[in-house]
């Protein structure tokens, strides 16, 4: 194996116009001579040594602990995070083009030879305790994740989300005293919205912090508007691995997935928060709540039922396909279904499960289990649980919610039911009880558990002793995506219309329109 410093023996220097050292308050000004920069390698170990000519100061970074971001065509930061506590970080100042663009390849060359954090040494692997991502993710589906958010046609599914976006510019540009004159960073930026909307607002300067190759395109987006472009930084790379020349007074991101967990970005947003953020900063989003709700939807739970009815054949092409009925079965019933259902489809008073962002660990986010209690307001089957989600933007001039509710403008999350193969019964005023389990796996999701419980009622039994319970474990990763369905439920107070192309077994439609009958009836 080679040995990892192969430039032993050789250095490198450049003579720079000035460095300004950010991490020491009593040397905060640029240097008042030219500085030498010096790349080298010293007992196996590849630094870079600043020695300003006219004084006998001098210090040094380890390559292997050690960015390099472009500001301006003549202005870097250069920043060490050496033992992964303590950074310092410096402004370089060029003196032309051509020495700025030789120092940035001759880093790139002398990094590639310094000893990397998690790569292999003759005697072993150094660990890298700061990449707590690729620890906790699958390399595959981290790759299909980044490269779905690599694609422009996503962030423009996203933008054109105006709900979304109108909130969140709503949420920034009321707060203005929130961004003016602070430091931002924007966590996951994508096409780098927010950080613009961020320097509208006035921001002092915004880190745009991207993992994914849009990333390249924010930093074309962002150079087209100049005004805002000398206050952004794009820099490429996970949160969890890149290393901030200053902390953040304000933290923006758009990390909500379905359910408001999936694609585990959450987590990423509060290692954001306990990295980059000062003590007493703000996070906008501040707090997400999961709402929940039981449901009665006869269409829903016929058309998923119906779906696995191709493998009640008993002569496909002379084949018999019913060993496999109850697997189809057990497999519809495991995706949660995801579209935009009418609000009178509850059954019962909805509650909700907060999170705050600015406390929670990253930790908690791996198993969050939420006990269940409602009151049933109908007498009806029930055939599952629905979920949706809001967030809060705590500004100190406004407090602005942004909201995923059925009945609410939707937005490109939708809701999302997990629809239970066995539904329970239940009369007016009953408790429902039961458990919203999410255990977080490393696709970037979760497996959702949920548990619905009522006591069985008998017509002149007491209630009481025996509950009908009925489980269900979903994938969130692999939702059924309901939207291109007919619109079953129309918004107007008028009977909803007969549907004509779902498909419904011909016993089950008396009970659908009766129970129909029955929850317009009540509500
Ligand atoms: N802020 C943008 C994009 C939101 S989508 C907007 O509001 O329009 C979330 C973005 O976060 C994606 O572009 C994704 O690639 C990025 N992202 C997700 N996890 C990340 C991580 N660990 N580090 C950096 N970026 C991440």
């Amino acid at each position: 194996m080679e040995a990892p410093c192969m430039n032993k023996l050789k250095q490198k220097e450049f003579t720079l116009a000035s460095v300004t050292d950010l991490t020491s308050p009593s040397s905060s000004s640029p240097s008042s001579s030219p500085v030498v920069a010096t790349f080298s390698c010293v007992d196996e170990v590849t630094e870079l040594r600043f020695q300003e000519s006219e004084s006998a100061d001098d210090f040094s970074f380890e390559l292997s602990s050690t960015q390099l971001f472009k500001l301006g065509p003549l202005q870097f930061v250069c920043v060490s995070d050496k033992d992964n506590s303590l950074s310092r970080g410096v402004v370089i100042m060029f003196r032309d083009d051509k020495e700025s663009k030789d120092f940035s390849d001759s880093f790139g060359e002398w990094t590639k030879d310094a000893v990397k954090k998690g790569s292999g040494l003759p005697n072993g692997t150094v660990s890298d305790s700061t990449s707590k991502f690729d620890n906790k993710i699958e390399a595959a589906s981290a790759k299909m994740y980044f490269h779905y958010y690599g694609q422009l046609l996503h962030q423009q599914n996203m933008l054109q989300d105006y709900v979304r976006t109108g909130t969140y510019h709503a949420a920034v540009m009321e707060n203005r005293s929130d961004f003016s004159g602070r430091v931002v960073v924007d966590v996951g930026a994508g096409s780098g919205i927010l950080s613009m909307f961020a320097a509208l607002a006035g921001a002092k300067h915004v880190y745009a912090v991207e993992a994914s190759e849009m990333a390249d395109y924010a930093r074309k987006l962002i150079a087209g508007n100049p005004l805002l472009a000398e206050r952004i930084t794009v820099i490429k790379g996970k949160i969890e691995d890149v290393e901030l020349p200053e902390k953040a007074d304000v933290l923006i991101s758009e990390p909500m997935g379905t359910l408001l967990v999936n694609e585990r970005m959450l987590e990423t947003y509060v290692i954001a928060r306990d990295r980059f953020l000062s003590p007493n900063g703000k996070m906008f989003p501040t707090v997400g709540r999961i709402h929940m709700a039981p449901f009665a939807d006869e269409f829903l739970f016929i058309e998923m039922a119906n779906k696995a009815l191709f493998w009640q054949q008993q002569n496909y092409y002379g084949v018999d396909l019913t060993p496999l009925y109850g697997s189809a079965h057990q497999g519809y019933f495991s995706q949660p279904v995801v579209d935009a259902f009418d609000p009178r489809l509850l059954i019962a008073p909805s509650m909700f499960h907060v999170i705050d962002f600015t406390k929670m660990k990253e930790e908690q986010f791996y198993e969050i289990d939420v006990p269940l209690k409602f009151t049933a307001s109908v007498c009806t089957r029930v055939h599952g649980l629905a979920c949706w989600f809001d967030v809060l933007f705590d500004g100190s001039t406004v407090q602005r919610w942004f909201t995923t509710a059925p009945g609410a403008p939707t937005t490109h999350w939708y809701q999302i039911r997990c629809v239970l193969s066995q539904p329970i019964h239940v009369m007016a005023g009953q408790e429902i009880t039961g458990r919203l389990h999410l255990v977080a796996h490393s696709a970037q999701s979760c497996t959702i558990n949920l548990t619905l419980s009522a006591k069985m009622w008998r017509p002149g039994a007491s209630q009481g002793g025996i509950l009908q319970t009925s489980s269900c474990k979903l994938d969130l990763k692999e939702p059924y995506y309901r939207m291109s369905q007919p619109q079953v439920y129309p918004v107007a107070q008028e009977p909803p219309a007969q549907p004509q192309d779902l498909q419904i077994q011909s016993e089950d439609l008396e009970e659908v329109e009766l129970l129909q009958q029955n929850a317009n009836a009540q509500l």
